[in-house]
């Protein structure tokens, strides 16, 4: 395979020329000649590609509790939830969500809105819908205090779930501030951040991670040295149930984005907001394709006003080309988004939330027996999403297209 993306040929040339002299200094003529023979097209060795799946708020509310409950095991049990969602989430290299709710342990601790607290039980379904990497720094981090954020983190851990934005002391603070994964041999590195903990005092001790522009430099710095091939930075902030961004997530996202960070997945306004990938320049110098969604909506919850019902999964794909002169070159591709549908199902005798892949329940590949309305709220996702998130559509197939390098990559939606 031959590369040609601008950049990279700009970069390619460079070092050709910097060949060219080595050579000519050298040899004289003799080398000149000598570099026109060996001097060889920049050929890719080695293709390494991790597909990420991203989700927004997983929010546990009052009825979703009572529904998990299932009275014939006397447990609690969230699985039912996420059981027509589990393929889509678990091929994914990686699976992310923002985990807007904490587990307290005791039973009298469990509620909803507005302090969130959860029976363990949604971890263990989330690890089995195939999470593996939550954010914990968001508004809700501190509803049930110290112990709460403390026993979140234990509990994620016993589920080998990774998680980052809160810590239960310093120490685990200044060890694991800066978040690094390996994924099919891309190195990845996560930092989350939350706008504020709805007014509650972050407890003596812990630390949740707050939106600074002096940390967000240290951070970003601390990340650098750690060499990763992406900094991807989980964004807890905006103005709730808009769908576009409000001044302060464009702000942040640009400081973020000078600051290096290459993917800028945000959460918190309830409801899908737009996204884009465009060449940008860091601080730094470095002109690297940069991804961000504004915000990915609710994944779970009980929210009913217009679109928190219906989320998206939102998934792509790092590639990282490594060449013969062992340069390394990272793309973003198969951008692709999965509309989801929240489907509450009551009757007397049955209770439960499902998570629908829209797509899916319109072809009707279930057995769910799915009454006529929800498959005519299924289309108006479907046609929602279609014209909410076109420009986004059109933005990246244009991207895609216009780079000469990894262009065969095509953009789904
Ligand atoms: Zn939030």
């Amino acid at each position: 395979m031959i590369l040609y993306d601008k950049e990279f040929y700009e970069k390619g040339i460079n070092l050709k020329y910097r060949a060219y002299r080595h050579f000519f200094k050298t040899f004289g003529l003799f080398g000149y000649l000598l570099f026109q023979i060996t001097q060889a097209q920049i050929r890719i060795q080695r293709v390494d590609s991790c597909n990420i799946a991203a989700v927004g708020d997983i929010m546990v509310h009052d009825s979703q509790i009572a529904s998990a409950w299932n009275e014939n095991k006397k447990i609690y049990d969230f699985t039912p939830s996420f059981q027509y969602v589990k393929h889509q989430l678990s091929r994914a290299d990686l699976t992310i969500g923002n985990l807007e709710t904490t587990t307290p342990g005791q039973k009298k601790a469990y509620s909803g809105y507005p302090l969130f607290g959860a029976p363990d039980a949604l971890i263990e379904a989330l690890k089995y819908a195939g999470f593996d990497l939550l954010s914990t720094a968001n508004n809700h981090a501190c509803d049930k205090g110290r112990q709460g954020l403390i026993r979140t983190l234990n509990v994620l851990d016993t589920h080998k779930i990774a998680h980052c934005g809160t810590y239960r002391n310093k120490k685990e603070y200044e060890d694991n501030r800066i978040l690094v994964l390996d994924c099919q041999h891309i190195r990845l590195a996560f930092l989350n951040y939350t706008y504020g903990t709805n007014g509650l005092r972050i407890p003596s001790g812990v630390v949740v991670n707050l939106i600074d522009s002096v940390q967000i430099a240290q951070d970003m710095s601390l990340a650098r040295a750690k060499q990763p091939d992406v900094i991807c930075v989980l964004l807890h902030a905006g103005a709730e149930y808009r769908s576009t961004p409000d001044d302060f997530q464009k702000k942040w996202i640009h400081l973020l984005l000078d600051e290096g960070a290459d993917i800028v997945l945000g959460t918190h306004p309830h409801v899908v907001q737009p996204f884009l990938l465009e060449r940008r320049r860091d601080k730094y110098g470095r002109i690297k394709p940069r991804l961000v969604i504004y915000s990915l909506g609710n994944f779970i919850s009980n929210q009913k006003r217009p679109h928190t019902d219906c989320g998206i999964i939102f998934s792509f794909t790092i590639k990282k080309y490594t060449t013969d002169l062992d340069r390394t070159h990272i793309t973003m591709e198969h951008i692709h988004y999965s509309p989801l549908m929240v489907y509450e199902a009551k009757t007397s005798s049955h209770h439960a939330h499902y998570l629908l892949p829209v797509h899916d329940f319109i072809q009707n590949q279930s057995s769910l027996n799915l009454p006529f309305s929800v498959h005519r709220k299924l289309l108006k996702i479907s046609a929602y999403y279609k014209n909410h998130l076109k420009s986004s559509s059109e933005q990246i197939k244009k991207f895609v297209q216009s780079q000469k390098f990894g262009r065969s990559s095509t953009a789904v939606f």
